[in-house]
């Protein structure tokens, strides 16, 4: 039996499909393509904006064209907020939410001997259990996400994600650590703990457990040479956390600070509980403590409300501190937030020409940061070749700058010095020094 899977939407989302095909793999199944012909076809849904209900829609349409008698399974956010939308749409067969995922092959065994319709989605305020979905080993891959935390109850006016993953809940911090040694003892040398809302690890475990003490405790896995975290809210960086980080051998200095607005009165209405000052002063600590650190960020253009003048504070803010990188988005009303419902929506023109702004300043960002690397030497983790025919490995250095180098030995999966030399387009170019 062949299934196929398509993701949407996050890294949260595709380390449980990853978690899913390898539940799969180990009942017999054979993981396909998602243009290739299977028995079942999984959609992992997502709902964080309009266009990703769409795509879960036209997804589920596209699995049911490739194949008319395949399984059709969709889950995830999408799945979780509009279950009866989702049942509805032409060749669904079973409907799972965000808190059953792990049971997909008992629900499509079930379904091969029905041929009912199953619609199984739980109410995600009173399941606050965390779902286990491990990963022993990842497909093709060198680093290896690891999902520790799930569900959010900070509630931001414009964000969906509480209502479709439910409140905070954390995976028992030993299972993170067996899961974390297995995945060293298959070779893999970087993880990436991730979540919905990371800084919140450990709020609902008993003991003192945070993600502090998790990467404390992964740092002392042999095999393991770089940690990273996913996207963390700012204020998980107070000074002891900082020092903290500073003394850490394998904590990778790049960090993931999701901004959204440089202007205070639009993040108060966002109801982010920080200040832009605030945020600017964690950006300075960071980069006072962490050599070579790279501060990467999301932001949202034209949320309601969003004054030419709030949006210049925005710019300017954004030119004043110079991060690494940002992702720019344009608002999008979610049905059923708070900020759908705000006077004051943005057109779509001022949003584009917005978020224009932003990407152009961004690459001139980009390359300043990039620029200060040139002629150094730095550890790269290549994960695969480029392109078929070329000699070209392209990897990560530990403060996530895309590093490409000709080899004409394979170096995947190897941790090797490089002297960077050039800076084309979102990467610098390199030489290959020697083994580590
Ligand atoms: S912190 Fe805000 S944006 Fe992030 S998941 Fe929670 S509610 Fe959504």
């Amino acid at each position: 039996m062949k299934v196929a899977f398509i993701t949407l939407g996050c890294r949260v989302n595709s380390y449980e499909s990853e978690a899913m095909a390898e539940k799969f793999i180990k009942s017999g199944w054979e993981i396909v393509d998602n243009d290739e012909k299977a028995d079942a076809y999984v959609i992992n849904t997502c709902t964080v904006t309009n266009m990703g209900d769409r795509k879960s829609r036209q997804m589920i349409s596209r699995a049911r064209k490739a194949n008319k008698d395949a399984v059709i399974a969709a889950v995830g956010c999408y799945s979780q907020v509009e279950p009866e939308k989702v049942a509805e749409i032409e060749g669904v067969d079973i409907v799972l939410g965000t808190k059953n995922k792990g049971d997909i092959i008992h629900y499509v065994n079930k379904f091969i001997e029905e041929r009912n319709q199953i619609v199984n989605v739980k109410d995600v305020f009173t399941d606050k259990k965390f779902e286990d979905l491990n990963i022993d080993e990842y497909q093709d891959k060198t680093r290896a996400f690891l999902k520790i935390q799930d569900g959010c109850n900070r509630f931001c006016s414009y964000c969906l994600i509480p209502y479709a993953r439910g409140g905070v809940c954390s995976k028992n911090p030993e299972k993170v650590i067996g899961e974390i040694k297995r995945l060293a003892e298959h070779g893999f040398k970087e993880i990436i703990l991730s979540g919905i809302h990371i800084a919140s690890y450990g709020d609902d475990l008993k003991g003192d457990w945070n993600l502090i003490s998790i990467i404390e405790k992964a740092e002392q896995i042999d095999g393991i040479e770089r940690i990273r975290i996913g996207s963390i809210e700012p204020r998980f960086f107070d000074e002891d956390t900082i020092s903290k980080i500073k003394n850490m051998k394998k904590m990778c200095p790049h960090f993931h600070l999701s901004l959204q607005s440089g202007c205070t009165e639009t993040l108060e209405r966002m109801n982010r509980k920080y200040t832009a000052e605030e945020y600017k002063e964690i950006v300075y600590k960071l980069r006072e403590n962490i050599s070579d650190v790279s501060i990467t960020t999301d932001v949202i253009v034209g949320f309601p409300g969003e004054t030419d003048e709030e949006f210049e504070k925005t710019y300017d803010f954004l030119k004043e501190i110079e991060l690494a990188k940002m992702h720019v988005f344009k608002y999008s009303p979610r049905e059923g937030t708070k900020a759908a419902a705000m006077k004051n929506q943005i057109n779509g023109n001022v949003k584009d020409k917005r978020s224009a702004e932003l990407i152009e300043l961004d690459k001139i960002n980009e390359k300043k940061f990039m620029s200060k690397f040139l002629d150094r030497e730095m550890d790269v983790l290549f994960e695969k070749k480029l392109e078929e025919n070329e000699d070209l490995y392209e990897g990560y250095t530990p403060n996530y700058i895309k590093v490409v180098v000709k080899s004409s030995e394979d170096i995947s999966r190897k941790i090797l010095k490089v002297k960077l030399t050039e800076i084309q387009d979102e990467h610098l170019l390199g030489e290959l020094i020697l083994y580590k």
